[in-house]
């Protein structure tokens, strides 16, 4: 194979140098390499034969063997367009062509048989084909089984290329290879069945039957995700035996004071296990590399409380970062309120700290005296130091980039402990591969008494009524967020819409206080804003998406979500989360305009459906893919996928993953026989794709 990606793809018949440009520029075909790893999209059945007099409706490409009868121009200039009339015996069809006529009319001929290739449909009464393949009885294509279809451009198409052009430059480059060096190992291959490389490559261009189809895509599939898992699996191990990490031995004063005097509920079952899962990892004496998966409101703040407390008995600093001052702002409230009086010296460092008070936080955390420092990316700066920090915790992972996890763990000469906690549940099949070289933990019960938030598809012509239920709620004294899709928070006409909005909740609702934050308020104004709703001051909070990340309001009860139509899945989700926090019954109302897409309206029955945050996840993967999944883009992983896909792969993951654990505990360093290709392979993907070992 590694000689293919040096085979310029100009050499080839029917290709030459222009073509082969055409090629690089419009499908990044450069190599032999290339174009075999082209797959195709679809596949034609060129196996049959069809009758003009049995052409129906709906009947995808065909191909049908006649004559053609006579030729003729019809229209002119661009309107141009050549008409052959074409007769099998059974009936008459038109073929048409609109471009290339010169050429055209010198290959075809009246009286000679041909096998018309292409698409039928009926235009005033009469079967005609747009621009098909054409061939002669006994060629190639016409005994060719399943034919490979590929996409093709505008730029291509108008060049004369067709998803034949690509076939047959295919099959040279295939016939003229003896054998593809095989690129998984033997014992894979036979453990699992997998239909060799060099089989492979060849039925995925040109399948004899659906079942080699079949087969064919297994194995190009395994083989991707079987060296994206072996990579990070691999990258995984070397760092847990490379970085020495902190060994917690201890569990001591602050937390078994906390657990018995402070502890504010019954933890549940969940929040058990995972901190048992925590603690047996900072006890090993390796690094931990931990994501903590917990729906919203499953309660990660008193799991990662708990988590610090470990840290400090023994003797060490915990850090816990948040992705805006927001929540920094909130979680060091909640934590202050929980610990304070059990003399944990907990402080908050964010991009507004003024001097002073950053002078304080610098001088405690080198001289020992601070234990937990909350902030935002404030905290990663290189002029703050801790003396010895032990753990740090990131809250909302998918908004830090992987470069500035990393600068977190430099802060120390043993590398802290890492707890990545997030609210976004991922799929799992997404989880081991994005994150697959983090140990995972879900929080998958949420505390006691929760009802589940009644979630309903509401639109403007309910409004009235809706404003009415919104009405009663505030009488019974809850707080509402009404949330405004600013997508792009810096556009002046949806911020109009906004304020728009938030001037008529303030008419409509007269007797409350409504307060209001968006994006591009200064940090101080949005602070106010926010702390007037949280005291309880204000009733109603009108607000866009700056609200979906951890803030926590148990008196508020209903969500107004505007224009829902425009929110992701994964979004909504997380807005949802704010509201159903306490006791009472929460109400989340997505308000949308009547006329909607299908597959919009699918997304929002959903939510109305469901509040299982892995199951609108699951659906979110399906739908959109995984490239648009909230999380991926930043998780610094490309996931540069040729033929597997994410979504509907998970099995072939699992195997992957399975097989890449049994090569990596059987044979670690590849020196088994057979196993030197694995090295070989590994270098080429990561040539490719991304520099795993930054990847912290
Ligand atoms: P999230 O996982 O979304 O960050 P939080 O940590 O903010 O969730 O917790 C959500 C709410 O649940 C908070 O009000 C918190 O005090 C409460 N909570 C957490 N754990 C428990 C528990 N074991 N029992 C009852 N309430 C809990
Ligand atoms: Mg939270």
């Amino acid at each position: 194979m590694d000689s293919l990606r040096r085979m310029d793809i100009k050499y080839l018949k029917g290709i030459g140098p222009k073509r082969a440009e055409l090629l690089d520029k419009n499908l990044g075909i450069k190599t032999y390499y290339d174009l075999l790893h082209h797959f195709p999209t679809g596949y034609v059945d060129r196996t049959s034969v069809y009758r003009i007099a049995d052409f129906s409706g709906e009947m995808p490409t065909v191909q049908t063997r006649g004559r053609f009868v006579s030729f003729s121009e019809h229209g002119e200039g661009a309107k141009l367009r050549l008409v052959g009339l074409f007769s099998d015996g059974s009936g008459m069809m038109e073929v048409v062509w609109f471009k290339r006529i010169k050429a055209i009319k010198q290959a075809y001929h009246t009286g000679q048989e041909y096998i018309v290739f292409g698409k039928p449909t009926q235009f005033n009464g009469r079967w005609s084909v747009v621009h098909p393949e054409v061939d002669t009885p006994g060629s190639q294509a016409v005994t060719d089984g399943f034919r490979g279809v590929y996409p093709l451009t505008e730029q291509l198409r108008n060049r004369g290329f067709s998803a034949r052009t690509i076939a047959q430059a295919v099959s040279q480059v295939i016939s003229s290879i003896q054998r593809f060096n095989e690129t998984l190992p033997a014992d894979i291959i036979a453990r699992y069945r997998l239909m060799g490389l060099h089989d492979a490559i060849r039925a995925i261009h040109n399948p004899a039957n659906n079942d080699e189809l079949q087969r064919a895509r297994f194995r190009l599939k395994f083989e991707e995700l079987f060296y994206l898992q072996l990579n990070i699996r691999r990258y995984a191990r070397r760092r847990s035996e490379a970085v020495t990490g902190f060994r917690f031995p201890r569990i001591g004063h602050f937390f078994n004071t906390f657990y018995k005097e402070f502890l504010p509920f019954e933890l549940t079952g969940a929040q058990k296990r995972v901190i048992k899962e925590i603690r047996a990892d900072m006890g090993s004496g390796r690094q931990m590399n931990r994501l903590l998966q917990g729906d919203v409101g499953s309660g990660k703040t008193l799991v990662a409380l708990l988590c610090m407390l470990i840290a400090l008995d023994n003797d060490t600093q915990a850090c816990l970062m948040a992705p805006t001052e927001i929540l920094a702002t909130q979680h060091f409230e909640t934590l202050t309120s929980l610990v304070a009086a059990m003399g944990v010296n907990v402080r908050l460092l964010t991009g507004s700290t003024g001097k002073k008070q950053r002078d304080i936080i610098h001088r405690e955390l080198e001289d020992g005296s601070l234990h937990i420092l909350v902030g935002t990316h404030a905290v990663i700066e290189d002029n703050v130091r801790f003396r010895n920090l032990g753990l740090v915790i990131i809250d909302e992972q998918h908004r830090f980039g992987v470069a500035q996890r990393a600068r977190l763990w430099k802060k120390n000469i043993i590398a802290p402990h890492v707890l990545v906690m997030t609210a976004t549940p991922i799929p799992r099949t997404l989880a081991m591969t994005v994150y697959g070289d983090l140990s995972v933990s879900v929080i998958d019960e949420l505390p006691p008494g929760r009802k589940p938030v009644v979630t309903l598809l509401r639109y403007d012509e309910n409004r009235f009524a809706t404003y009415q239920g919104i009405g009663r709620q505030l009488r019974a004294g809850r707080q509402v967020y009404i949330v405004y899709p600013l997508v792009h928070e810096n556009e002046k006409l949806e911020l109009r819409s906004l304020e728009e909005g938030y001037e008529s909740i303030c008419e409509t609702f007269r007797d409350y206080t409504v307060a209001f934050v968006h994006g591009q308020m200064k940090p101080a104004e949005k602070d106010y804003q926010m702390s007037l709703f949280a005291s309880g001051k204000a009733q109603i909070l009108v607000a866009t998406t700056v609200i979906e990340v951890g803030v926590n309001v148990p008196n508020a009860t209903t969500m107004l979500i505007e224009n829902a139509e425009r929110f992701g899945l994964s979004q909504l989700h997380q807005l949802r989360g704010r509201v159903g926090r306490g006791g009472g019954q929460s109400y989340c109302i997505l308000m949308t305009k009547r006329k909607i897409a299908a597959d919009t309206r699918k997304r929002l029955e959903l939510m109305t459906s469901t509040t299982d945050g892995f199951a609108i996840a699951e659906a979110d993967l399906h739908m959109r893919g995984p490239g648009d999944i909230e999380g991926t883009m930043q998780s610094g992983v490309a996931l540069d996928l040729h033929i597997a896909n994410l979504a509907t792969d998970g099995q072939i993951i699992q195997l992957a993953r399975d097989s890449a654990d049994y090569i990596l505990d059987t044979d670690p360093s590849f020196t088994l026989p057979g196993h030197e290709m694995l090295e070989t392979q590994l270098r080429l993907l990561s040539s490719r794709q991304q520099d795993w070992s930054r990847i912290s």
